[in-house]
C-alpha cells in the first residue's frame, strides 16, 4: 500500500463491522470472559453535530475500550443521546421545527458521524433521554425522592424574559439579555422545585477523600458542596416582635457586629419601607439590582451598592441598635438551608 486512504480503507472495515455485528455485546452465560464497563458522556444532539471536543473524547474511551476487549473483557459499551430538556427546545424554537423531528435529524447525523470516525459502540444499546421509555425512570427517581422530602419547593428569584415567557438559565443570559431575543431580563419570585443535595454534604465529601483526583478538581468540589459549620444566631428587629436568623462561623466577633445588611429582594423590606421616605429611592434601588446577574452581584470585582431605610436590629450580646441597610451584594436564597 503507497498510501493510507481513509476514505477507501475505513468505509471497507467500517461496512464490515457492521455486517458482522462485531460490537454487539452479548450476554456471556458461561461466564468465561470478566465484565467491564466503559460509559462516557452523552452528547446533546445538535445540529451542528460532532465538535472537536467530542472526537478527543470519544477516541480515548473507544480506544480504551478496545484495549479491554484486547484483554479478554466482554466489554459493555453503549452510546446515548442527552436530547430532552432546554437546550432542545430551544434550538426547535430557533429553528421553526418540530423538537422531536429535529432531534431525530441531529441524533441521525451525529450517528453517522461517529460511525465514521470509527467508534465501536453496541449501537443496540442506545439511550435517548427524550424518549418516554427513558425520562419515566427520571420521573420515578424525582418521586423517590419526593416522598423522602428531598425534593421540595420554595420561593426563589428567576431569570425572567417577558417576550419568551419563559425562565432563563444563568448562562442564557448574556449581559443583562435574553439569548434567544436580547430582552432585557427580569428577576421573577417564583415558586420552584428545589433537591436537597446538602442531606448528603458529609457523605460526599467523604467520597471526595477515597477518589484519586487532581487536588484541584476536589478544591473545586469541596466549594461546590459549600457546607461550613457554624451558629444560627437570632438578631430581633427593633419595635418588631420577630428576629432574623444570622449564620456565622465566628460567633465569637458577634460583639464587633456594628450594622446589617439585607438583600433588597427579602420580602420584610417592601413592607419596612412602604409609605416611607426612602420607598422612591427603594425601587429604584431594587429594580438596578433585580437586573443585576447573581453572580455579578457577589463578585469581588463589582462595585457594592446600598442604601440605608431606618430600620435597626438589635446586637444581642450588646443588646445595642444597630441600623441595617440593603446591599446588592447580599443574595435573599444564599445558605438558606441547614440542618
Ligand atoms: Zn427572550
Amino acid at each position: 500500500m503507497a498510501s493510507y486512504d481513509p476514505q477507501k480503507i475505513e468505509k471497507k472495515w467500517q461496512q464490515k463491522w457492521e455486517a458482522s455485528d462485531i460490537f454487539t455485546v452479548k450476554e456471556d452465560l458461561k461466564k468465561k470472559k470478566n465484565k467491564y464497563y466503559v460509559l462516557e458522556m452523552y452528547p446533546y444532539p445538535s445540529g451542528e453535530g460532532l465538535h472537536m471536543g467530542h472526537l478527543r473524547n470519544y477516541s480515548i474511551g473507544d480506544v480504551f475500550t478496545r484495549f479491554k476487549r484486547m484483554c479478554g473483557y466482554n466489554v459493555l459499551y453503549p452510546m446515548g443521546y442527552d436530547s430532552f430538556g432546554l437546550p432542545a427546545e430551544n434550538a426547535a424554537i430557533d429553528q421553526n421545527a418540530n423538537p422531536e423531528e429535529w432531534t431525530n435529524a441531529n441524533m441521525k447525523l451525529m450517528k453517522g458521524q461517529q460511525k465514521r470516525i470509527g467508534l465501536s459502540y453496541d449501537w443496540t444499546r442506545m439511550i435517548y433521554s427524550h424518549d418516554p421509555y427513558y425520562y419515566r425512570w427520571d420521573q420515578w427517581f424525582f418521586l423517590k425522592m419526593f416522598e423522602r422530602s428531598l425534593a421540595y419547593r420554595q420561593e426563589s428569584y428567576v431569570n425572567w424574559c417577558p417576550s419568551c415567557a419563559t425562565v432563563l438559565a444563568n448562562e442564557q443570559v448574556q449581559s443583562g439579555q435574553c439569548w434567544r431575543c436580547n430582552s432585557e431580563v427580569e428577576q421573577k419570585f417564583l415558586t420552584q422545585w428545589f433537591l436537597k443535595i446538602r442531606t448528603y454534604a458529609e457523605e460526599l465529601l467523604d467520597g471526595l477523600n477515597k477518589v484519586d483526583w487532581p487536588e484541584k478538581v476536589k478544591i473545586m468540589q469541596r466549594n461546590w458542596i459549600g457546607k461550613s459549620e457554624g451558629s444560627i444566631i437570632k438578631f430581633p428587629i427593633a419595635g418588631e416582635d420577630r428576629s432574623i436568623d444570622i449564620f456565622t462561623t465566628r460567633a465569637d466577633t458577634l460583639f464587633g457586629a456594628t450594622f446589617m445588611v439585607f438583600a433588597p429582594e427579602h420580602p420584610w423590606v417592601k413592607t419596612w419601607v412602604k409609605s416611607t421616605k426612602y420607598e422612591k429611592d427603594f425601587i429604584k434601588f431594587y429594580d438596578d439590582v433585580m437586573r443585576q446577574d447573581k453572580f455579578e452581584r457577589t463578585d469581588i470585582e463589582v462595585i457594592k451598592k446600598g442604601m440605608f431605610i431606618r430600620k435597626y436590629a438589635i446586637n444581642p450580646m450588646t443588646k445595642e441598635e444597630i441600623p441595617i441597610y440593603i446591599g446588592n451584594f447580599v443574595i435573599y436564597e444564599y445558605g438558606a438551608l441547614c440542618d
